[in-house]
């Protein structure tokens, strides 16, 4: 009986590579940064043959580690940066240009002339039309890449985003897949009718033959080859990193959410077997495919987060480290009336204003340093709480628990400003690295490592929870200060 699962976590800055036991458990952990072009102003590319030496280099090193072989392995599941986009040589095995990275603002022209058909893409694909997604990048690279269109067309190129990409890799070229979560992200995958959308296809100039064959979330896709980790391992389970969090919180019931409070912060809800359409800007996306049942997810995400706090430390230079906000927030017992604004790069759902900028709002002399801390720590909780009521709004009902994950969560200060102003318990588990976990599950599911999803709720346990303590009167004021705020800026 094989001991572990192994998690392949693709991420923007680092890759990493995670051993966990049968209770969920990390038993080993190796990461390595990855290197970050900008060939441009607003550009951003990943080399794609470095996100694959360097993922298996970690792989191999976790398994080194704990001095784990393939045969104690039972699967590996794998979770990635969402919406990258990479074209590679079916022959070769060669991407014909670098990865084009979801931060990539390079295809901003091309959405603004397809803003006629947004409504459109918005009923099919449940997304908003924005550079951000992988559909107008595949286009880009199509367009610019000399002879790329007539060899995609020939059938001679594929694409696929992170996972797909490592799959193919990992099992020598013979599979060439993606799983729901991910390729609702490309914005040419019609979530409701769950195939690649031929208009939106057709639209873009992109040959279906390059794209891959669509799977569950969790089953055996293929064998890794066994040159690479001393022995062949079932690839079993993929997930885009969000909706792999929103799966390694547990969150298995519609109307569960979780927030990650990372360098800005992706709030997901689970809202079952329902695509909702937002009323409030928030995208349908699709959680996960599973046991032939797909599962939706409403997804809200704040841009200006943790780095936020990162500001605060290297650009205004008010903190040693990102940790130190807590204790200095509570030397002061509220902020004397300031609000902070961190519209740094527009303000997103539910707001979506892309042109705004920062505001720091309310001084007066008493106004000092850790009244601009705490007003930062505010000031994540705030726009964090205005996508918790849009989704209350689009969901009918109000919620009672927030998951919460990502570096930032590990402030309790954060933690209870949360609960104060979404009046919500705030859970946060243990173990913080649920991304990796929900691959993990995943895998672990398909192979039977894990038996069901009862199984896998025993898994973890620990973790704290904090509560609202918060008169009503002082939150709804507060509250209305930070909306009043908003309004500000036009
Ligand atoms: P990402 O995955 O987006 O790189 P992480 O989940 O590693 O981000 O979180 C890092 C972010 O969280 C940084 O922007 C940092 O400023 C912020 N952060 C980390 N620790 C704390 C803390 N204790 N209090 C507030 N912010 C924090």
């Amino acid at each position: 009986m094989s001991r572990y699962v192994l998690a392949f976590d693709a991420g923007t800055t680092s890759e990493r590579a995670i051993l966990f036991d049968h209770e969920g458990k990390i038993v080993s952990l190796a990461q390595k940064e990855i290197r970050q072009y900008y060939p441009q102003p607003g550009w951003v590319e990943h080399d794609p043959m470095e996100l694959w030496s360097t993922q298996l280099g970690v792989a191999v090193e976790a398994m080194s580690k704990a001095g784990v072989s393939a045969e104690d392995i039972a699967s590996i599941g794998i979770t990635n940066q969402r919406e990258t986009t990479i074209v590679w040589d079916k022959e070769s095995g060669l991407p014909v240009y670098n990865a084009i990275v979801w931060q990539c603002r390079r295809t901003t022209a091309l959405c603004e002339e397809l803003a006629p058909q947004k409504e459109k893409i918005r009923e099919k694909t449940g997304l908003v039309l924005d550079p951000y997604f992988s559909a107008t990048k595949l286009k880009w690279i199509l367009e610019n890449v000399e002879g790329a269109k007539e060899r995609a067309e020939k059938g001679e190129l594929l694409f696929g985003t992170v996972e797909s990409w490592l799959i193919w890799k990992l099992t020598k070229g013979r599979v060439h897949v993606t799983d729901y979560s991910n390729a609702s992200r490309t914005m040419l995958y019609n979530i409701r009718e769950l195939k690649w959308d031929e208009e939106i296809c057709e639209m873009l100039g992109i040959p279906p033959v390059m794209l891959p064959q669509v799977v569950s979330n969790s089953e055996v896709y293929g064998e890794t080859d066994p040159a690479y980790l001393g022995g062949a391992i079932k690839i079993a389970g993929a997930a885009g990193d969000q909706q792999a969090a929103l799966f390694g919180q547990k969150c298995f019931k519609a109307g569960e959410i979780k927030n990650t409070y990372g360098t800005g912060c992706f709030l997901l809800m689970n809202t079952g077997e329902q695509a909702i359409a937002s009323k409030s800007g928030l995208v349908s996306t699709i959680a996960w495919g599973l046991d032939g049942r797909v599962t939706y997810a409403l997804e809200g995400s704040v841009f200006m987060g943790g780095a936020l706090i990162q500001w605060l430390r290297d650009e205004l230079g008010l903190l040693g480290s990102a940790a130190e906000s807590e204790e200095l927030a509570q030397k002061v017992p509220d902020t004397e009336g300031c609000y902070i604004v961190p519209a740094f790069t527009g303000l997103g759902a539910p707001y979506w204003k892309p042109e705004a900028k920062g505001m720091i709002m309310g001084l007066t002399r008493g106004v000092g340093r850790y009244h601009i801390i705490r007003a930062a720590l505010d000031a994540i909780a705030y726009q964090v709480n205005d996508i918790v009521e849009a989704m209350a709004r689009d969901a009918g009902s109000d919620l009672t628990v927030l998951k919460v994950d990502g570096g930032a969560s590990s402030n309790a200060y954060l933690c209870r400003a949360q609960a104060d102003y979404s009046h919500v318990q705030v859970q946060r588990p243990e173990c913080v690295e649920t991304t990796a976990l929900g691959a993990a599950f995943l895998a672990g599911l398909a192979t039977g490592f894990w038996k069901d999803l009862s199984e896998i709720e025993k898994c973890g346990g620990g973790g704290v929870h904090f509560d609202p303590s918060m008169d009503s009167a002082l939150r709804d004021a507060r509250i209305k200060g930070w909306k009043e705020a908003v309004a500000m800026l036009g």
